[in-house]
């Protein structure tokens, strides 16, 4: 029993108004978990602190708020159910069911390599709690005997979301990655993982369950990491001589470096899993490693036991350390109460009482040796199926993988130190800065302080001016690892595009066109115009063909077709004067070749206008009638002759009659004016009668 050395303030306060903090449980990378009670509720919960120095650091707030979710989102037997997540002045914090036992490093540091049975007992509701949220779209990405909690009861959940990820996440510049010792090659190349990332560490937890022993030991992180790109895993039969040989090829199906070669997900894994333990024999299932461990002291675990980023820059906890809560262990809980109480492997027994009689033939070696072949060539083939033929030529992702392990661990050598490497060197995790409009001098410089190397590349960008950043990849409050390559965007202005033809087509067309190639509609005005047909597009402004930057606003000008032109009254005027009055307003005169006679209108002048009113349009014409005076008529003589008839006939011929008179006796004409003349029609004729 290893004493806490310090009393927590937390204990036997209440966090939140809510949940009474009684004692610590376990001080993980991240956080202290503790016994609490739900004072609402009043049930036991964990409790899980985040600790102190990491409170204000958004990456591990999120790294608990994800845990929540991710936890939330599933709600599984054997799957640490999540309660609540909140924060409370400085403490930020999540609740969970409270799991009473112990983990499964517990279990491993006490008893060393498990039986098979009982090592495929605590693996299978492992595997089930996988395939759940795998389901789900999880992965959990930190899959380790420390995250396994085993209940005094017996049931077994998978704890430790912090690192869960949707699968369809970019997880490939995530800074923070798991324990080094179960961590896939993919994750160690930085590349994105998926449920196979989580199959290979339940694979290589399998292999430490079965021989007692993790399968890549090295002096530093870096070491152990490099095996997991480089290296194969060993059968555990070579570890732990007389394993059965589907065990072996269990555990190496599963770590497979390349993640195409493992099970698809845990439904895949436990359906194996679950079909072999059917095929090993009582003596297989009870095979037992050198002699039974003592319970006490426990053994100190590898030193590839180490987090890598999630701890870098903390030197305490970059050391390897021994990671077990021992306040755990005690007498009464030895997985052998656990074997008897056990949820999950009594329904396994009951699983193989149904095949009861299966396994009864299969006691003949013979047979049991067929089947054994079948299954094997059974999954070769679905194997080799699932295998892409790819040739390894430059540019291959695995051979530029092994190129940066390579790269990496030369670099970590020269420094002498992986903790160096990965603490502070290229291997630890800094934070994209912000360089959006800054020069690309400055903006290299401040990526440089920050420790990355950056590579910029020419970008458009219609906002920032030529020549400053735009941005970066990663983005910018991305937390990466140093060595990977920055790329900085750096501005060549906005991206100009010729404007198209938007003119003898209808408003609606040139609107059409203008979406097309993004660009926005400026003003819009009508004009006359006399050969375009109202509603047709005139002009555009910029003219067709002009560079221009995205949603740059056009003005259009839209015909209202030709301008009507008022006709004006021309009547009376001389002929030349006529014409040109026409011509001044745009309209043509035509003189119709027949002059006429007009009482009021002197020769040579317009005598009458077709049309003579209304609007006519450019270029008309106006028929103008020219006079040539009024008719000429000869007049009678009616000298002598009776006034009262002489007055009536020059009346009939359409003269007017003036009568001057003084004493009328005769009633005679005595003098007519004019008289034996040519007058113009209508003349005035005066008659003096005596
Ligand atoms: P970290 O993210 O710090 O690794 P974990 O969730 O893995 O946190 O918890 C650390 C340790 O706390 C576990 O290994 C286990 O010993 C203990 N623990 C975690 N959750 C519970 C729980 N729900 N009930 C009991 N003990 C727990
Ligand atoms: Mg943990």
């Amino acid at each position: 029993m290893v004493q806490e050395p310090t009393q927590d303030h937390l204990i036997g306060t209440i966090v939140d108004g809510r949940y009474m903090v009684r004692s610590r449980l376990a001080r993980g990378g991240m956080s202290t978990v503790y016994l609490a009670t739900d004072q609402r509720l009043e049930r036991d919960v964990a409790l899980k602190v985040l600790h102190p120095h990491l409170a204000n650091d958004p990456t591990f707030l999120e790294r608990l708020s994800r845990e929540a979710k991710a936890a939330a989102s599933l709600s599984h037997p054997h799957i640490v159910g999540v309660l609540d997540q909140g924060e409370d002045g400085h403490i930020a914090y999540l609740v969970m069911e409270y799991v009473k036992g112990h983990t499964l490093r517990d279990v491993l540091t006490e008893q060393g390599a498990l039986p098979p049975r009982l090592a495929l007992a605590l693996i299978d509701p492992v595997i089930e709690g996988l395939a759940a949220a795998h389901g789900s779209g999880l992965i959990h990405r930190d899959i380790k005997p420390e995250n396994v909690l085993i209940a005094d009861d017996g049931r077994i959940k998978v704890g430790d979301f912090g690192l869960a990820r949707a699968v369809s996440a970019n997880t490939s510049t995530g800074a923070l990655i798991g324990t080094v010792a179960y961590l896939a090659p993919e994750l160690v190349l930085g590349q994105a993982a998926d449920a196979r990332s989580d199959i290979y560490s339940a694979g290589i937890m399998l292999y430490e369950m079965l021989t007692g022993k993790q399968p890549y030991a090295g002096e530093t992180p870096i070491q152990v990491a490099y095996q997991h790109v480089n290296a194969v895993v060993g059968r555990p039969s070579d570890a732990a001589p007389g394993l059965a040989e589907d065990l072996d090829e269990l555990v190496q199906w599963c770590t497979a470096a390349d993640a195409e070669n493992r099970p698809v997900d845990g439904t895949a894994l436990l359906t194996e899993l679950r079909h072999i333990r059917t095929t090993l024999t009582d003596e297989q299932l009870d095979h037992r490693q050198g002699p039974a461990p003592l319970p006490f002291p426990p053994a100190v675990p590898t030193a590839a036991t180490t987090t890598l980023g999630s701890t870098a820059g903390n030197p305490t906890e970059a050391l390897p350390t021994t990671v077990s809560p021992t306040e755990f262990i005690s007498p009464q809980s030895n997985p052998t109460t656990i074997m008897a109480a056990n949820g999950p492997s009594r329904s396994l027994a009951k699983g193989s009482m149904a095949g009861a009689d299966m396994d009864q033939d299969l006691r003949q070696p013979g047979k049991r040796e067929l089947k054994r072949l079948e299954r094997q060539q059974a999954k070769d083939r679905a194997r080799a199926a699932a295998t892409p033929v790819r040739p390894l030529r430059e540019g291959n992702p695995g051979r530029r993988g092994v190129i940066w392990t390579i790269v990496i661990v030369i670099l970590a050598l020269l420094a002498g130190s992986a903790g160096w490497f990965f603490g502070m060197g290229p291997g630890s995790p800094g934070t994209v800065p912000d360089v959006k409009n800054k020069t690309v001098a400055e903006a290299q410089q401040l990526l440089r302080t920050a420790g990355f190397q950056s590579e910029p590349r020419d970008v458009f960008d219609d906002d920032i001016l030529a020549g400053l950043a735009v941005g970066t990849e990663p983005e910018s409050g991305a937390q990466v690892r140093k060595f990977q390559p920055i790329t900085l965007f750096v501005s060549k202005g906005a991206q100009l595009f010729a404007l198209p033809t938007l003119t003898g087509g209808t408003l609606a067309e040139a609107k059409t066109a203008l979406n097309a190639a993004e660009m926005a509609l400026g003003n819009v005005t009508e004009a006359f115009d006399e050969k375009v047909p109202a509603g047709v597009v005139i002009s555009q402004d910029p003219a067709k063909g002009t560079e221009v930057r995205h949603g740059t606003p056009v003005a259009l000008v839209v015909s209202k077709g030709p301008q009507p032109i008022p006709v004006p009254d021309v009547r009376g005027l001389a002929q030349d004067a006529a014409a040109k009055a026409l011509q001044d307003v745009g309209l043509k005169a035509v003189i119709a070749p027949e002059t006429v006679n007009d009482k009021t209108v002197p020769k040579g002048s317009v005598a009458s206008q077709a049309p003579a009113n209304g609007n006519l349009f450019k270029g008309d014409t106006v028929t103008l009638s020219v006079s040539k005076g009024p008719i000429i008529v000869k007049v009678p003589n009616f000298v002598g002759k009776n006034a009262d008839a002489a007055e009536r006939e020059l009346r009939k011929l359409g003269f007017e009659v003036v009568i001057k008179k003084d004493v009328v006796i005769l009633n005679l004409v005595l003098v007519q004016n004019p008289v034996n003349t040519d007058v113009p029609e209508g003349s005035l004729i005066t008659l003096t009668v005596v």
